[in-house]
Order: C-alpha cells, then structure tokens, then sequence
C-alpha cells in the first residue's frame, strides 16, 4: 500500500511540473487580458469576458435537486450553499478567474470520479474526487503558503470521498506557487462522517423551507459573493472609506459624513 502509493506521488510530482508551466501561461493570459482591458476602450469582437462567465459556470454547476448536496457545498459555509440556490449573487470577474485558475492549474493531475453517498432522511451527498486509485483518493489543493495541518473542509471532503469510493485512506497534497509541496496522509473517519451527514440534512431542510443559515464568519468571508447580504452594503462601505486605494481604513464613519 505504501509503495504503490509512492509510486503514485512520484508521478503526481512529475505532472505537477507540468501543471506549474500551464499555471504561469495562465498568468501571463490573465496579464494580457487585464493589460489589454485597461489600455483601450476599443470593444474586443469576441468578449473574453463572456468566455469567463461560461467557464466559471461549467465548472460551477448549480444543482436543482434539494435532496442534492455535494461535497463542496456542505464542507464551506452552508450560508454560502444556501444562497448560492435560492438567491445567488454575482461573482466578480476576477473572483472567477481566481477560481477557473485555481482549478485548471491542478486539473492536469486529476482523473476525477463522481459518487454518491446516502446521509439518511432521503438525502444524498454526491461529489467527485479529484483522483481515484486502487487503494487511496487523492485532493489536489492549491495553497499561497504550505500548511501545517490540512484545511478542515479538505478534511471533510477527503473523508466524504473515502467513504463514497471505499477506501480505507487518502491523501491530502498541497502546492505553493513556487512548486512546493506538503502531503498528508488521512485515514477515514466515521465520526467526521457522521458530522458531514448531519450538515447534508441540516441544508437540505433550509432548503426546502426557505429558510437561510445563520453566518459562518471566517477568511472565506473576504472574497465571498455573499459579503454584502451578511455584513454591509457595498455603498455603506464605499462611503465609510473602507478599501480606500485597496486597503482597509478604521471602521468608522469619515468626520465630514458626521
Ligand atoms: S460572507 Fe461568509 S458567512 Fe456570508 S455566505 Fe459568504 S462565507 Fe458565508
């Protein structure tokens, strides 16, 4: 088992490279394109704008079935999964190219596998995980520095998948941007399972009662389309100063708006 698995690591580390040399093309895409954008008003006959939006929305599926709830919506802020069905708010576009660069850097690595698994109560947990072998999942995670310990919601996804696909433990692995990485080693957890299935069913009944969850502050916060229905209006903030020239500013209102 652990031969074989780091068999695969040594192969995982090998595409790696070359998913660090389609990262730093996209880079230099996302440059031109904001260069470009910024230098001229002249209308672009193909709108790169447009291709973002169908790319961010392919690689984002909404699921209609409340009896539905994927891996990804139960392991983040299960507010964040509410509105994103009942309510959703638009993403800024560079929140989307964020996201469409974090996931098509790794993707080179995957060889993603969909499942399901039953949480009771006639709810489903479906997902797909990033690599499926014979004995182990793998989740590739993108990461500004290296952790010392694996994100909590990489832990709940990875454990929901060992239990999808059957495996007795997976393998959480990390990348900086500088080509590092940080692997770790996770064996399936029944009592994660448990809590994983309970926020499956707790959504599920928001859901289907209209009803949204309360906030979950966290980092995630910051870049969440969401922000403003949970915290301030955007006006309100615009107006107190806040993000003046990119940066926070004492919360407080300006002396001329008193
Ligand atoms: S702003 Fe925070 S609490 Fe609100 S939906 Fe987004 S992640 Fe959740």
């Amino acid at each position: 088992m652990k031969n074989s698995l780091f068999k695969r690591m040594t192969e995982s580390k090998a595409s790696y490279k070359k998913a660090k040399i389609v990262g730093k093309v996209q880079e230099k895409i996302k440059e031109g394109i904001e260069n470009y954008r910024s230098a001229t008003d002249t209308p672009a006959r193909v709108d790169v704008y447009d291709v973002i939006e169908q790319v961010f929305a392919a690689i984002n599926p909404t699921i209609a079935d409340e009896g539905k709830i994927s891996v990804d919506e139960l392991s983040g802020c299960l507010r964040n999964a509410y509105l994103d069905r009942k309510d959703p708010s638009e993403s800024t576009h560079k929140q989307m190219v964020s996201k469409i660069m974090e996931k098509s850097a790794l993707s080179i690595m995957e060889k993603p596998l969909e499942g399901q698994l039953d949480a009771g109560s006639n709810v489903k947990i479906v997902g797909r995980a990033d690599r499926v072998e014979d004995e182990t999942v793998m989740l590739f995670r993108s990461s500004e520095t290296l952790p010392e310990m694996p994100h909590p919601e990489h832990f709940i996804q990875l454990n929901s998948y060992l239990y999808m696909f059957d495996k007795p433990e997976g393998v959480i692995i990390y990348f900086d941007k500088e080509g590092n990485e940080m692997e770790f080693i996770v064996p399936k957890s029944e009592k994660l399972l448990h809590e994983t299935k309970r926020r499956a069913k707790i959504l599920n009944t928001l859901l289907k009662n209209n009803i949204a969850p309360a906030i979950e502050p966290s980092e995630r916060c910051m870049s969440c389309p969401h922000n403003e229905k949970c915290y301030y209006p955007n006006e309100d903030k615009q107006k107190w100063g806040f993000w003046a020239r990119g940066k926070w500013r004492e919360l407080k209102p300006k002396t001329s708006l008193l």
